[in-house]
């Protein structure tokens, strides 16, 4: 099949079309002020997505990497305490509890969610075991009840890694709901361009509730220092520049604007290939609403042909992940057998969504797929 236009897996310049002059000036602000460390921009971002987010602070910093590594140095977790991470996510997240000398356990996860299984967490608990940090991959949240439970009974931290669904809702009972981030001690969050709220560069921020705890993070991530050149605490610099903060501030207020257009975008998935049997679409839990950072979906039949023929009727897919995290050769762990993150490394496969998908594009992209002979 042909098409015309090139399809992307996500587009960030027809969505920056749209609010070119909305951004184009608060850039220039930020310019015109010269203030690109810290400045006024920064601040207020920070208090808007606070708002959004109802919580009592939100810290920005240089990545969602940083944020949860400084996430990690301000519960203090020391070298040799085990920390709990679901196998099947991106490296950034083990990746920092190994560089602080600490110990990535992993579990495995839901094969439904594609998030951490809370009934493998007990088993991998130990005296060491000081935090749990939840992924809530693709756009939806981890299952938090029972986890939260697990930390009350072990006294074990929370970071939620929030790069993914930010906006997204946990449902803790009928009319009771919180944004995903907000349910931890701490939860984290990234701003890759490609991320649901997404700036010009790298962008991180934290998500705290507990005002020591923010007070103790906004140190850390500007050199430990309670004021200019008094360093109370080990830090790093790790700061959002004010630049992506003024692009920021623009484009949270489309943030639940962009979630719905994904929405759209995965309904129309669901609707078109329900009727294939040798795939299966991702599930929407009924404790998470699904921002849909990613629609991926799980094959049945062989992953590398499917994907030939995508390329060959130029529809890009991505696997996310190809291998589970305990697979990896720098965090390789013979021992572990956790089949349910194993198989979804060799099944899975991410369908091109994004906020400025047109009808013709997606009734091209079901076509093909319908119309693939496994
Ligand atoms: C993107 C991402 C990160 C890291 O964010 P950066 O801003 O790229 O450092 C961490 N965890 C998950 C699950 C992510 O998707």
């Amino acid at each position: 099949m042909n098409f015309m236009e090139k399809i992307t897996m996500v587009d960030l310049k027809g969505q920056y079309q749209k609010i070119k002059s909305e951004i184009d000036s608060a850039i220039q602000g930020v310019i015109d002020d010269a203030s690109f460390i810290k400045g006024k921009s920064v601040a207020d971002f920070e208090e808007s997505l606070k708002i959004y987010l109802d919580c009592h602070a939100v810290i920005g910093c240089g990545n969602g990497t940083d944020a949860l590594q400084i996430a990690m140095m301000a519960l203090e977790l020391k070298p040799g305490d085990e920390v709990i991470v679901p196998a099947f996510t991106y490296v950034a997240t083990a990746e920092v509890i190994a560089l602080l000398g600490l110990k990535p356990i992993f579990v495995d996860v839901d094969p439904d969610t594609f998030c951490i299984d809370p009934d493998k967490i007990e088993g991998s608990i130990s005296s060491h075991t000081r935090a749990i940090v939840p992924v809530h991959l693709y756009g939806q949240s981890a299952e938090m009840s029972p986890i939260l439970e697990l930390a009350k009974k072990y006294s074990l931290k929370i970071i939620e890694d929030n790069a993914q669904a930010l906006g997204a809702n946990y449902q803790q009972g009928l009319d009771n709901y919180a944004k995903c981030g907000t349910i931890g001690d701490i939860g984290t969050t990234s701003f890759f361009p490609s991320k649901n709220l997404g700036c010009f560069g790298d962008g991180g921020a934290l998500i705290v509730n507990d005002q020591s705890l923010s007070k103790k993070i906004r140190m850390i991530a500007n050199h430990g220092q309670s004021k200019k050149y008094y360093h109370d605490l080990v830090g790093v610099n790790s700061r959002l520049d004010s630049i992506q903060a003024a692009v920021l501030n623009v484009k949270l207020k489309y943030l639940d604007e962009y979630a719905s257009a994904r929405q759209q975008v995965a309904d129309f998935y669901d609707d078109q290939l329900d009727q294939l049997s040798w795939l299966q679409g991702p599930t929407r839990s009924d404790f998470s609403t699904h921002v849909f950072h990613q629609y991926t979906i799980k094959l049945k039949i062989d992953r590398d042909k499917f994907i030939e023929y995508m390329s060959a009727n130029s529809v890009p897919v991505q696997i996310y992940y190809p291998l589970p995290l305990h697979m990896q050769k720098a965090y390789f762990n013979d021992k572990l057998d956790l089949p349910v993150a194993t198989s979804l490394s060799d099944s899975v496969v991410s369908l091109p969504i994004h906020t400025e998908m047109k009808d013709e594009t997606l009734c091209y992209i079901t076509n093909v797929i319908k119309a693939y002979e496994p």
